[in-house]
């Protein structure tokens, strides 16, 4: 039968392609030849390409895929535009057409016969050329094309001029790679990099003659330019001085040169161009070859003064990653100096750039780190888009490698920071891991992190940091503990020598591991590296047996990795043992010896995420709490001590005065299960203690919700003001003047659509006790009485954010409901606030719209103050920071209350006690910190319509604003008679919150 037939026949075709794909790696080569002239009056590459493609796949090919990246910077749809947007970067999206890019000019022939070209209609930095006839295994043609570039201004990423500096990456047609996988055609973008065929390059670039430039390859026939290039590094190795502040560009000039670069074994052609440069060369000899290869160094006065001491940092870095990986393949490396935006700096072959760095350290790290790249990517040419951690994690975990080496005593975040405030802050003595450890932390504890294994495009920014770099470079360096220095670097040698100028898979490195180790690798490969399970062992006893000592180890989370036991006299590890891995509970018996202490990694070689639960004592009680220390401000978290956080504070609001006092909290990095703070203050005014404390117990989850989280805040502070005057007006009337406040709450954030989801959705749930303590004057015995007013309110609320580049967006919708015993008085409202912003080109500028609605569901006789505001409600719940409460005299009676009807003028309006709505615009003016706004309400107290418009003067966006009005249909409010008064200020202090803001922009 037929249809068997197909079945079998499919079967065997199915085995047979298996077999193929599995036995035969494959890879096709790529040649180019390109002349490109520079001009330096439009910032334009005119040029002409010819590509010689050789088909060494098995399969006969129809069409070749085409990247044509510098369209990446044409226009806002591209897939570079959006990336931009998604991680909040409006520059390239408000930045004018003059200052973009585009590729243009594109004529493709094969074989000199003109092919059919279309661009992609998604994607416009990718296209297709549909070959005349196929390509067959084995078979190669040419591809030509004249193109021209209009390069972008050097603001946005990787390809860009900076006035007649120029950084000419990623700028010519490309095919892309064709593997096992097919097609990997990718758009440009800047939160991922590269993948490409192998082959040679021959670029002849022609400009005037006084540029100085950094490429890719070998010079052909360079006699006269190397020797122009060393005559100027003699002139740069004689300058005392650099001249900082000047960094104009001198004429170019009239005569043109052209420089021929050729190399083989590359998969890419980058070249950097400035007539400012200095130069500084030097030779550096391979520790297995002995081959010598020469290094550049080509920089601006701006950095001039750290720049002339960066030869070292080149020929160690090429010195270093030859010894632990493989000896460096080609003739020259160079690194220049370029005001670059996509990060610290970016390699490419033979050729890397670097940013402003600021500091020796930063720019050694930077050029090793770049420098490092010629090994992964360059010569290991993996996957960066989809394996990111292949290139950088792997050169990370190097980079790691190359600080330790060099620098073993140097306290990493010292580097970072002043000295002084290094030992300040109690960071002194984290080592050179400490940055890595904790940029993976930072997400990791809070259960924010994503897996190492994962596309680019898929991270947020802070993981992309934290997990491809950082993290990828902790496991890495945990087995090489683990496994030894020798055996890594015989991992390393054997995944060089048999996969450079390859493409190599994560499975490539998981075989040459195991078969090394003779382990199998489950642990690593799929617990740290394909997943974000985490690592956590606990120590739980330690016990004298007869001849050796038992230490009982408890692996309290998810990864069944080897664990390291440290035994420890005076704070110095003086033995190590690993052991492999397990889950639960064991018994590990360890050399006997008397020791002050057992500790799990005491070298701080494991990527554990919690190292509060590694160290027992052998002697003395509590034997697992570790020494105190008070930390001033705050400090990262430190194993070895309880730390506790101090700040001095002085508060201040009209009731209280000044209150100064303490503030003592847990140290806020990373962020710990269990928080509290203590403020306690001490009032002047009210001659009185003060102040406020809370304590949270979060539930890190990764289910549908990310965070639970139960607090319980409490809170005193003065109302009113508390000496009375006797006058008459006052007899037979009070003053709240002492507010008692105690908040339990449970707040549920819902897990994210994915990670890079800007939307964020809260549930809170609260039970607000207010305790109002009132001063009461009896009028017919004369004598004052305390009294207090015990009231309860039971809030429900659902926030949503979606913190979008262009359009932000919120909601909050809030149902409160209260019973009074004592007055026999209750209510239900409910009420939402919607928030819109659209973003203006400069940053905090933007147009706002503000919608409220609120409505009563019931109301039995409640107080007035419950009900809803048109400027503002009275804030019954106590939950904004206000200067002046109940204060009717002086400037602080001018600070508003954004809530309910958002009005920023009294309206003479009494709180509505059904219904309230109103909507509010407002419109940042460019250039100046003015807004224009106006808002309009209505509410059922007489159906009355009230609105008003004015001018703002913003002094910090949303937290601190000044409102002037200009007209008002208002009734004339109570104690309002001059313009003066009815000028208002916004301070929302509320918004500031410099924890989460820290743990969120910092590393
Ligand atoms: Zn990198």
């Amino acid at each position: 039968m037929k249809l068997k037939g197909i079945k079998i026949g499919l079967l065997l075709f199915s085995v047979c392609t298996h077999q193929l794909f599995a036995q035969s790696y494959f890879q096709q080569e790529v040649n180019y030849t390109i002349n490109v002239a520079l001009n330096d009056v439009t910032h334009e590459l005119n040029a002409d390409e010819k590509i010689e493609y050789i088909n060494n796949s098995p399969n006969s090919i129809s069409e070749i895929y085409m990247h044509m990246w510098p369209n990446a910077y044409k226009n806002n749809a591209t897939a570079l535009a959006k990336q931009f947007l998604e991680n909040g970067e409006t520059k390239f999206y408000y930045s004018k057409e003059e200052d973009r890019g585009f590729i243009s000019g594109i004529d493709f022939k094969v074989n000199g016969e003109a092919v059919k070209f279309v661009y992609d209609s998604v994607n416009i930095d990718m296209g297709k050329i549909t070959l005349n006839s196929p390509l067959a295994p084995g078979q190669k043609l040419i591809i030509t094309t004249p193109f021209h570039v209009k390069i972008p201004i050097g603001i946005f990423s990787r390809l860009g001029h900076m006035g007649q500096q120029y950084q000419i990456t990623q700028w010519y047609p490309k095919p892309a790679v064709y593997d096992a996988n097919g097609w990997n055609a990718m758009p440009y973008l800047n939160q991922g990099e590269f993948y490409s065929e192998f082959g040679s390059f021959d670029v002849s670039i022609s400009l005037p003659e006084n540029y100085v430039v950094g490429a890719t390859g070998d010079l052909v026939d360079g006699e006269k330019e190397i020797a122009w290039l060393t005559e100027k590094a003699k002139i740069t190795e004689s300058i005392r001085e650099f001249n900082k502040s000047d960094n104009s560009f001198p004429a170019s000039s009239d005569n043109l040169k052209t420089l021929r670069y050729k190399q083989s074994n590359v998969h890419d052609f980058a070249w950097f161009a400035d007539k400012r440069y200095h130069v500084l060369t030097s030779e550096v000899e391979l520790p297995q070859s002995k081959r010598m290869v020469s290094t550049w160094v080509m920089f601006t006065n701006a950095e001039a003064h750290l720049w002339k001491k960066s030869i070292p940092y080149i020929n160690d870095a090429l010195y270093y990653y030859s010894l632990w990986n493989g000896d460096y393949p080609y003739n020259q490396c160079t690194a220049v100096d370029g005001a670059l935006s996509a990060g610290g700096g970016m390699e490419y072959p033979n050729v890397t750039v670097i940013g402003t760095s600021g500091k020796d350290f930063i720019l050694e790290t930077t050029i090793m780190h770049e420098v490092g790249h010629n090994w992964f990517y360059g010569i290991l040419g993996s996957n960066e888009r989809i394996h990111p951690w292949m290139d950088e994690g792997l050169n990370s975990f190097n980079e790691l490698r190359y600080m330790r080496k060099k620098y073993p005593s140097l306290r990493l975040l010292d580097e970072f920071a002043p000295r002084l405030s290094g030992r300040f802050f109690n960071i002194g003595h984290y080592k050179q891991k400490a940055q890595y450890e904790l940029s993976y932390l930072i997400n990791a504890r809070r259960n924010l992190d994503q897996k190492i294994e994962l596309p680019a495009a898929q991270y947020t920014e802070l993981n992309y940091g934290g997990v491809v770099y950082s993290k990828t470079a902790l496991v890495f360096d945990y087995l090489m503990a683990y496994i030894g220095e020798e055996k890594m670097n015989k991992i390393m040698h054997r995944y060089f020598d048999t996969y450079k100028f390859k493409h190599p898979q994560p499975n490539n490195l998981r075989k040459i591991i195991e078969e090394e180790t003779e382990k199998p690798m489950t642990w690593f490969f799929d617990g740290l590296i394909n997943s974000t399970k985490k690592l956590d062992y606990k120590i739980i006893a330690v016990k004298e047996r007869k001849d050796f000592t038992e230490i009982t180890i408890k692996n309290v989370n998810n990864i069944k990795g080897p664990v390291c036991i440290s035994a420890v006299n005076e704070g110095k590890v003086i033995a190590n043992v690993w052991y492999d891995g397990f889950y639960g509970k064991r018994k590990l018996s360890f050399p006997p010896e008397n020791y002050d202490s057992y500790r799990i990694d005491g070298l701080l070689e494991m990527p554990e995420i919690n190292r509060k639960n590694n160290t027992i004592r052998t002697k003395g009680l509590f034997k697992k709490v570790e020494p105190l220390r008070l930390q001033f401000l705050g400090s990262v978290e430190n194993p070895d001590k309880t730390q506790i956080c101090y700040l001095p504070v002085v508060g201040y609001n009209m009731n209280n005065s000044f209150m100064p006092g303490i503030a003592i909290y847990n140290n806020p990095f990373p962020q710990k299960k269990l928080e509290y703070f203590l403020m306690p203050l001490y009032s002047a005014g009210t001659i009185d203690y003060a102040g406020q404390a809370s304590i949270a117990y979060n539930w890190f989850l990764n289910n549908d919700f990310q965070n639970i989280r139960l607090s319980c805040e409490a809170m005193k502070y003065a109302i009113g003001e508390k000496s009375l005057t006797l006058g008459a007006a006052l007899l037979y009337n009070y003053k709240a003047f002492t507010i008692y406040k105690l908040t339990p709450q449970l707040s549920f954030e819902l897990k994210r659509s994915n990670s890079r989801s800007s939307l964020k959705q809260n549930l809170f749930l609260r039970s607000i006790n207010i305790y109002e303590e009132f001063l009461s004057y009896n009028y017919p015995i004369l004598k004052l009485y305390n009294s207090i007013q015990k009231n309860t309110i039971n809030e429900i609320s659902y926030n949503l954010k979606n913190s979008k580049a262009l359009t932000p967006y919120s909601l909050n919708v809030v149902m409160q409901q209260n019973n009074n015993s004592s007055s026999g008085s209750s209510f239900m409202k409910l009420f939402g606030e919607f928030k819109y912003r659209f973003v203006y080109k400069k940053k905090g500028k933007g147009f706002d719209i503000r919608l409220f609605v609120g409505k009563f569901i019931y109301n039995n006789g409640a107080d007035s103050r419950y009900g809803f505001g048109m400027e503002g409600g009275s804030d019954y719940t106590y939950d904004q920071i206000l200067l002046g409460r109940n204060v009717y005299n002086g400037m602080f009676q001018n600070q508003l209350i954004s809530t309910d009807g958002g009005f920023k003028h009294q309206t003479g309006l009494l709180f509505a006690q059904n219904w309230l709505t109103s909507v509010h615009f407002q419109s940042s003016i460019p250039k100046i910190p003015l807004a224009l706004y106006t808002s309009a309400g209505a509410t059922d107290v007489k159906n009355y319509f009230v609105y008003e418009t004015g001018v703002a003067l913003v002094i910090i966006p949303k937290v601190f604003e000044v409102y002037f009005p200009i007209y008002l249909n208002n009734k004339t409010p109570y104690n309002v008679t001059t313009y003066t008064q009815y000028i208002r200020f916004a301070l929302n202090l509320n918004l500031i919150k410099p924890f989460e803001f820290a743990r969120d922009f910092t590393l």
